[in-house]
This record gives structure tokens, C-alpha cells and sequence, in this order.
């Protein structure tokens, strides 16, 4: 084979796609990853059914999830976005199917089958790869990337593709170590933050209550009283204090509050309520349950397990009657229920963050290559770049979209110049 030699370093969703692209267009591809296995993240994705994109079909909504850095974007969805991704994987025998959210999953099995279809994609193309192998060091000359040094041994290319993810779990060798890659070509790297990341709260929930998943509910979250953010949908209890999509997509702000301001969250059980409704339909239940202990009134209106958190919070004595309970007491618990306050703490870090926020710097990268500006064969791909999008797939269509370009640009500007 006589094509361009191209160096990827990172085996997770953004490698393997711009290694597999970059064979598939000829060129002799390394692929270098510190795990022994290839897709160590993938594997865990989507709690290892791997969410792999989603069904938003209007390109512009489906950019606007990234915020206003979505229109770095633009170009490489146009070449390589969710159709094509969905075409890709289902050419290579995975079927998928679409769940609640427009969140795409395959149809059978999970994530292994999803990391099998991309390991397939770079034996096709005959891409050698290189397990357990660290890349230490990048060295560049008069502007251009010349080698990796690895633990033990040298690598060297006529183009480098950087796909070693962010911090986030980096159980799974995604340790920031592109960070440094980066910074030593000149690259100005935006402060990594955790984002889509549990939340831990003053309160705690009673055991009852920790592992509760709560469906349409609405969390509201304020900055020194003023509203910075709402979503409404899944709420998970834990231990520690909420996760689950909802907290998962407020996590930045929450996190951001945490740590400037005077942050509280504000969590509506009945947002399809108001607060009449509400306090109407207490009265019929404590009516129907009349002779009955408070805590005992709550079933229709509460998941059992959640019951206990609200006698907790509640003014009223959980043993007092039904039919004892005033209307100052019902319009309480009617309050109770949509404001039920809670305190955020800050978020419980890289550990348990879903992704990074931050990293290289937008503004330097060309966004229809993904090619350096700086250092003109280096080439950055997935979650290292400062893009990150909420929870329903976005992730992992970002690391597809940009690996494809990535690897395809990387393939055909190589083989240009040698
Ligand atoms: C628990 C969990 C669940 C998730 N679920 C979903 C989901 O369902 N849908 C979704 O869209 N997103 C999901 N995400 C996010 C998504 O998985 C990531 O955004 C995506 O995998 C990032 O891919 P990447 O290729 O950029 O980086 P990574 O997957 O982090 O891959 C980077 C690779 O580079 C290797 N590496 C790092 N440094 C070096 C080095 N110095 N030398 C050699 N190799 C190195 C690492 O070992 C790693 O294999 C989830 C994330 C987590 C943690």
C-alpha cells in the first residue's frame, strides 16, 4: 500500500470513526489506544444500550441542542450528520429503533454491537492498531506534526488525527491527556469542566426514596432568586441527591450556580397541576381517605416511596387525620408538591460526568475539516473539542460527525501533499 500514513490517536467513538473514514479513503492508518480494548466508553454508553444518535430531522433544531456553538457543526452534519450515521451502522447489519425522546438505540443487543460494527469498519480497511499503547508526547516541526512519541516506541505520520476524548469517566482512558497534545501545538484549550453530571444536595432523601426514577416532572433552578434554567421530564433520586436526563441537561448551570451564587432547585411533582387543580383534587383524596393517618392519604396522588419525603417536608403531622387537616394545611401541601425546594451543593465531578465541557478552542479549528489552523496535519475529533450537547445522543453524533470529517480530510489532504 502506498497511501498517506495517518496516526489517530484514541480508540473510542471519534477514532474509530476517523480511522475506519480515513482507510476507507486509501490511506495506511494507525490507530493508537491506551486500553487493552478499543470503545471502553461506547461500552458504557447509554447504561451499555448506547444512544447512539437521535431522530431530530431538522438540522437546524438538531444544532441548536450544542447551544451557540452548534454552527461549528454545520458543516461536517452536512457531510456526515444523523441520515448518514443511521445509514452507516445499518449497512453494517444494525438495525435501530427509536425510543421515547427521539433517542435512536440499536434494535437489538447495545453498545458491543455498535463498537463491533466500527471495529469491522477499520479491519475492512486493513487499519493496524496499536493496544495498550500511551502517546506521551506530540513533536512538531516548522509548523507541522511530525511524530508521537508512545510509551516505548515512536510513531510517525504525514497527518494526526487527536481523538482522546475529555475527562469525563476516566476509568475508561479518557484522562485529558489530548489537552497537553494540544496546548504544545498552540492550541489555546477552554477550561474542562464536568457537564451532564449528577447533582449533590444538602437534603437527603429518605432510603424509601433513593433509586425512585420520577416520570414528568419539572425542575426549576434559581440563582440568587432569579430563574436560570427549566427542564421538565425524568428526575432520578440517589443517594447523594438527583440525576437522571433532567439533572443531567441542567447540571452546567446548576453547577455554575453552585459556585457564583445563591443556588436552589425548585421541584414541580405535578407541573400538569395547577396549583386549584391540585389543592382540589388533596381534597378529594383526603375526603376518600378520611379516618386515615396523613401519610396514609398520599397513595393516589404520590409513588409510594416518595411519600415519605413529603410527610418529611410537609407542616403536617403524619399521623394526624384526614379529616382533621385544615384548608390552610391542603393549600401548604399543594405547595409543597409544586415547590418542593431543594439545595444543590455543586456537581459530583469527572468521575460521574457523562461529558466534558471545554476543550480545544472552536475558533482554531477549521470546522469542515477539523483540521488545525495552527499546525496545518493536525487534526482534532469528538469530545476534545469545546462542544458538548445534552443528553439523547448528541454526544456521540458530534464524535461520529467530526471523526468522519476528520478522517476523510485528513485522508485527502495527506494524500495531496505526499
Ligand atoms: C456513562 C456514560 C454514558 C454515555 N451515554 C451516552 C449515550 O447514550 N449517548 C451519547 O450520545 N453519549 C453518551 N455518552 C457520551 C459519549 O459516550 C462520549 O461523548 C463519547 O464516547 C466520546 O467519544 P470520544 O471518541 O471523543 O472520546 P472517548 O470515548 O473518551 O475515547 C477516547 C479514547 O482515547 C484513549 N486515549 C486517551 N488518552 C490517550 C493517550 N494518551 N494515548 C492513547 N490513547 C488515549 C482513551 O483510552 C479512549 O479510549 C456517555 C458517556 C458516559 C461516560
Amino acid at each position: 500500500m502506498s497511501g498517506p500514513r495517518i496516526v489517530v490517536i484514541g480508540g473510542g467513538a471519534a477514532g474509530l470513526m476517523a480511522a475506519g473514514r480515513a482507510a476507507e479513503r486509501g490511506a495506511r492508518v494507525i490507530l493508537v489506544e491506551k486500553n487493552q480494548t478499543l470503545g471502553a466508553k461506547l461500552l458504557l454508553s447509554g447504561k451499555g444500550r448506547c444512544n447512539l444518535t437521535s431522530a431530530e430531522e431538522d438540522l437546524e433544531t438538531f444544532l441548536s441542542a450544542y447551544g451557540s456553538k452548534g454552527k461549528f457543526l454545520y458543516s461536517a452534519f452536512s457531510r456526515f450528520g444523523p441520515a448518514r450515521t443511521l445509514e452507516f451502522f445499518a449497512s453494517r447489519g444494525l438495525r435501530t429503533k427509536v425510543e421515547r425522546g427521539k433517542r435512536v438505540f440499536p434494535e437489538k443487543g447495545g453498545s458491543e454491537r455498535v463498537i463491533n460494527c466500527l471495529i469491522g469498519y477499520i479491519r475492512q480497511g486493513g487499519v493496524t492498531v496499536y493496544r495498550n499503547r500511551e502517546a506521551l508526547n506530540l513533536e512538531i516541526r516548522d509548523g507541522r506534526a511530525v511524530r508521537f512519541i508512545l510509551r516505548g516506541q515512536e510513531v510517525e505520520g504525514d497527518a494526526f488525527i487527536v481523538c482522546t476524548g475529555g475527562k469525563s469517566f476516566p476509568k475508561t482512558g479518557s484522562t485529558g491527556d489530548g489537552y497537553r497534545f494540544a496546548k504544545r501545538a498552540g492550541h489555546e484549550v477552554i477550561q474542562p469542566v464536568p457537564a451532564l453530571c449528577p447533582v449533590r444536595l444538602k437534603e437527603k432523601w429518605p432510603q424509601s426514596a433513593r433509586g425512585l426514577n420520577l416520570k414528568n416532572v419539572s425542575l426549576t433552578l434559581l440563582k440568587d432568586g432569579i430563574v436560570v434554567s427549566r427542564r421538565f421530564g425524568e428526575l432520578l433520586l440517589t443517594h447523594f441527591g438527583i440525576s437522571g436526563p433532567i439533572a443531567m441537561d441542567m447540571s452546567r448551570d446548576i453547577g455554575e450556580a453552585c459556585t457564583s451564587g445563591n443556588a436552589t432547585l425548585i421541584l414541580d411533582l405535578k407541573p400538569a397541576l395547577t396549583m386549584d387543580v391540585l389543592t382540589a383534587r388533596i381534597e378529594r383524596d383526603l375526603k376518600k381517605y378520611a379516618g386515615k393517618m396523613f401519610r396514609d392519604c398520599l397513595k393516589d396522588l404520590l409513588p409510594r416511596d416518595l411519600i415519605p419525603a413529603v410527610v418529611e417536608k410537609a407542616t403536617i403531622p403524619p399521623d394526624k387525620r384526614g379529616e382533621y387537616i385544615s384548608p390552610e394545611e391542603k393549600r401548604e401541601l399543594a405547595c409543597l408538591l409544586k415547590e418542593f425546594p431543594l439545595t444543590p451543593e455543586g456537581l459530583l465531578g469527572f468521575d460521574w460526568s457523562i461529558v466534558t465541557s471545554g476543550g480545544v478552542d472552536l475558533r482554531e479549528i477549521d470546522p469542515g475539516t477539523m483540521r488545525s489552523k495552527i499546525v496545518e496535519n493536525l487534526y482534532f475529533a469528538g469530545e476534545i473539542l469545546d462542544i458538548d450537547g445534552p443528553t439523547g445522543g448528541y454526544n456521540l453524533q458530534m464524535c461520529w460527525s467530526t471523526g468522519y470529517a476528520a478522517g476523510d480530510s485528513a485522508a485527502s489532504s495527506a494524500c495531496l501533499e505526499s
